[in-house]
């Protein structure tokens, strides 16, 4: 296990356009990371500079303090999972997971020890003796997570979007297996996703990045409560953050001609900033209208099995609300009551804390 720190990072494939935009960031020894963001928002780059596959155009990776910035993915003794099985179908399942720690040159009885292990934490116990070759390929891939997760010596394990081929009823379980697989073995972790739910249910520490950047990096709960910038608000949760322009003056917003409260004053919001009040849907009441109320058409109602979520516009801004299973307001115009408590002010889609 190491701590890895990014110093000074930035990556760029040719010419001005940089696909990782300067970043200094530490992972923790023994964490479990999520690296969640959109397709080409970077993941695969910064995590192909961490593994050693890409060479950063600038700055230092080191390794517990070491800088390994040109050292080969050998030697940073780094474990890598992928999108798609990568196996031996000619090996029996307890080859596979064998072969890493084989070609390391442990001793056989250690080597047995750990498969067993391994085996039994991934339910691969009834297939040891059996060739790869003929398993499906939910089966190859927790094959090839076991090669990931067998050796115990390893700086990190890194995987690259490692459900993907994985039936859909089967992630959930998965999802949850890993999770326990990291709190049974003690790595560091770090898991790239474009799936909020996959990134929420698996890390400790969730690094969203967002066209190169990393824009906010910390718990599940801190990125609901707290996103730093717009693009958390909105790629997390379901549906996500309600981001609206508005003018803020002091404790005050305004939205469409109409004063909100605000739990925090503004005083000097930078000159010339776009400004938006976030909020996130589980925090609006939509009520019948009424004087002093933000008035809202009501553009449709989104059954989502469990809850409900009210669609509805103010001026040409469309918005989100949770609503009662038993919701009904007479007509389709609706008044909205926020929670002070949990709006957020943005300047250029970065978080303003205001003063209390
Ligand atoms: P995805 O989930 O689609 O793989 P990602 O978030 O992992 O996306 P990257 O694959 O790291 O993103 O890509 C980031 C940016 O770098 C994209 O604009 C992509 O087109 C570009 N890019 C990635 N690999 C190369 C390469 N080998 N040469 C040139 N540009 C590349």
């Amino acid at each position: 296990m190491a701590r890895i720190d990014l110093v000074d990072l930035a990556h760029s494939y040719g010419g001005d356009t940089y696909a990782l935009k300067p970043m200094t960031m530490t992972w923790r020894q023994g964490g479990a990371y999520a690296l969640l963001g959109p397709s080409g928002c970077g993941k695969t780059t910064l995590l192909n500079i961490i593994s050693g596959i890409v060479t950063p155009s600038h700055g230092k990776v080191l390794f517990d303090g070491k800088d390994i910035t040109n050292a080969s993915t050998r030697e940073r003794n780094i474990a890598q999972v992928f999108q798609f099985p990568v196996i031996y179908d000619t090996m029996t399942v307890g080859e596979n997971l064998a072969f890493p720690l084989k070609n390391r040159g442990l001793a056989r009885d250690v080597i047995g020890k750990r498969v067993k292990e391994i085996a039994e934490l991934l339910d691969l116990t009834p297939y040891l003796d059996r060739k790869a070759v003929r398993l499906s390929p939910d089966a190859k891939q927790k094959i090839s997570l076991g090669r990931g997760l067998v050796r115990s010596d390893v700086a990190a394990v890194l995987f690259d979007e490692p459900l993907t081929v994985i039936d859909p009823h089967l992630k959930w379980e998965l999802r949850s297996k890993l999770k326990a697989l990291h709190q049974a073995l003690d790595l560091t972790m770090i898991y790239v996703t474009h799936d909020q739910t996959e990134a929420l249910t698996f890390a400790d520490t969730v690094v969203v990045m967002h066209d190169g950047a990393v824009v906010q990096s910390g718990t599940p709960e801190e990125l609901f409560a707290r996103p730093a910038h717009t693009f958390v608000g909105y790629f997390i949760g379901s549906p996500g953050m309600n981001i609206v322009p508005a003018d803020v003056k002091g404790n005050e917003a305004r939205i469409d001609g109409h004063t909100i409260r605000l739990n925090r004053t503004y005083d000097s919001l930078p000159i010339g900033a776009k400004i938006e009040i976030g909020v996130r849907p589980e925090f609006v009441e939509v009520a019948a209208p009424a004087p002093g109320l933000l008035s809202a058409k009501i553009e449709r109602i989104d059954d989502l099995g469990r809850v409900r979520f009210a669609r509805v516009r103010i001026g040409d801004v469309k918005f989100a609300a949770k609503v009662p299973n038993d919701f009904s307001v007479p007509g389709n115009t609706a008044g909205l009551v926020f929670d002070p408590a949990h709006i957020h002010v943005y300047a250029d889609s970065l978080l303003i804390e205001g003063r209390a």
